[in-house]
């Protein structure tokens, strides 16, 4: 009879490539900057509210915070055998609330505490609405070398129906602004599945990014979070929401659309320019270890994850009792269903050839259905697809690198139904 063996029992060079991960320094800083002049409707993030004054940016909230995030980089690096960041990445929250000063403060920190390498990637998400020419000329003379604009929409109903701070016309002087100072790497966030929104307003503001030129596209689908204010009014797939097949449609729409405009579907929501991948996301997506420093913000380091408190005030705490991070450090189990599960996000998808038997057998077995419904392939290291006897995984010789990937658009559209049985096969 086939023994129910623990995945870790089977995994021994897994185990010897995850004790090699902990021992890997991380090069990659996410820095959180919680604050936004309003929450949007949609927002499950850990953010203060700092409302429209335009004092905001010498508020104490945000001084106060500054001093506590800049602590704390400094208590965790002293426990760090460093070495030089090769992407750093503001996010929130609303990190062009801070003025040009403030943000290169915390670069210097970093830079002094870690190094920062010549040809790091720095990115900042900005808002439109929140920055002058000037303060993002601050920026840029800080470090910043790649903008991540949250845009959403172009449409200023649908800008209202989500709460969002902005105009339309906000919009378009935010691009004038990044254009006038010469910025050429930056990004436009989208979301679909929007209360109200139709098929035709979605492909509009396909259209209107495209026309914009972006190097980076990051559009997501409207998840409703139980804890936002949309999560309390709408139903999945009820109106005003879009019903599935039409949110279906929104994604499969983006996906032309931007095909076509020559832009790679490099991940389930992301498209870049040939050359114009996000770096610091990839980290993620990889499973490779990273810095994550601020109120809320995840990090993974020394093989151990770790989610900082969520509101300032025990974020403080923390940072005041030493900035410890207790949390155990992951299973080899844990780890190879994070490896799966993130790696199966990018278009590359994951080399199972590392993999071993008993394991890939279980991949096989929950995978089949939608290897026959074309939803995922197996591809070799040139991406040439790799014809399966009868559909089976399992006869495949693994001694050359094989890559599982999923579908694009169908594997990607219906990602979280073949994750969720592919994690179930493999708890
Ligand atoms: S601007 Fe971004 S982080 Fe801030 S509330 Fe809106 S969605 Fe959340």
């Amino acid at each position: 009879m086939k023994q129910n063996t623990s995945l870790v029992n089977v995994s021994y060079c897994l185990d010897r490539y995850l004790n090699k991960l902990i021992d890997t320094v991380p090069v990659n800083a996410y820095i959180h900057i919680p604050f936004c002049r309003r929450r949007c409707y949609y927002c499950d993030f850990p953010v203060s509210i700092v409302g429209n004054r335009p004092s905001s940016n010498a508020s104490t909230m945000v001084v106060e915070y500054l001093e506590a995030l800049t602590a704390e980089i400094r208590l965790f690096s002293n426990n760090f055998h460093k070495k030089p960041l090769t992407t750093v990445f503001f996010g929130g929250g609303t990190p062009s609330i801070l003025s040009a000063k403030q943000l290169a403060t915390v670069i210097t920190c970093l830079d002094k505490q870690f190094g920062i390498a010549s040809d790091a990637e720095i990115s900042m998400e900005i808002d439109p609405g929140t920055f002058n020419k000037e303060q993002l000329l601050g920026y840029l003379q800080a470090g910043i070398n790649r903008l991540s604009l949250g845009v959403q929409t172009f449409d200023d109903k649908l800008l209202q129906v989500c709460g969002r701070s902005h105009s339309r016309t906000e919009v378009f002087q935010a691009i004038e602004i990044i254009r006038q100072v010469g910025v050429n790497n930056f990004s436009l966030d989208l979301i679909s599945g929007l209360p109200y929104q139709s098929l035709s307003q979605c492909q509009d503001a396909l259209d209107t990014a495209v026309a914009i030129g972006p190097k980076h596209l990051s559009c997501y689908d409207l998840v409703l979070e139980p804890v936002t204010a949309f999560g309390k009014q709408y139903q999945p797939g009820k109106k005003p929401l879009p019903d599935d097949e039409t949110a279906a449609e929104m994604y499969r729409l983006t996906q032309q659309t931007l095909t076509k405009a020559e832009y790679q579907h490099y991940e389930i929501s992301n498209y870049a320019l040939a050359g114009y991948q996000c770096r610091h996301n990839r980290v993620y997506w990889k499973n490779l270890p990273f810095y994550g420093f601020g109120m809320g913000a995840a990090s993974f380091i020394n093989g151990k994850r770790f989610i900082r408190p969520r509101t300032r005030k025990e974020y403080y705490t923390w940072v005041k009792k030493g900035a410890e991070i207790d949390t155990p450090v992951i299973s080899t189990d844990d780890w190879l269903l994070e490896t799966l599960m993130l790696g199966l996000r990018l278009a590359e998808g994951v080399n199972i050839s590392q993999f071993e038997r008993p394991i890939l057998d279980k991949i096989a077995v929950a995978m089949q259905p939608y290897i026959a419904k074309g939803w995922i392939e197996v591809k070799d290291k040139y991406s040439q697809k790799i014809a399966l006897n009868s559909g089976n995984l399992t006869a495949l010789n693994l001694n050359t690198e094989t890559r599982l990937r999923l579908s694009d658009p169908e594997g990607f559209l219906f990602s979280n139904t073949i994750l969720s049985d592919l994690f179930e096969a493999l708890v």
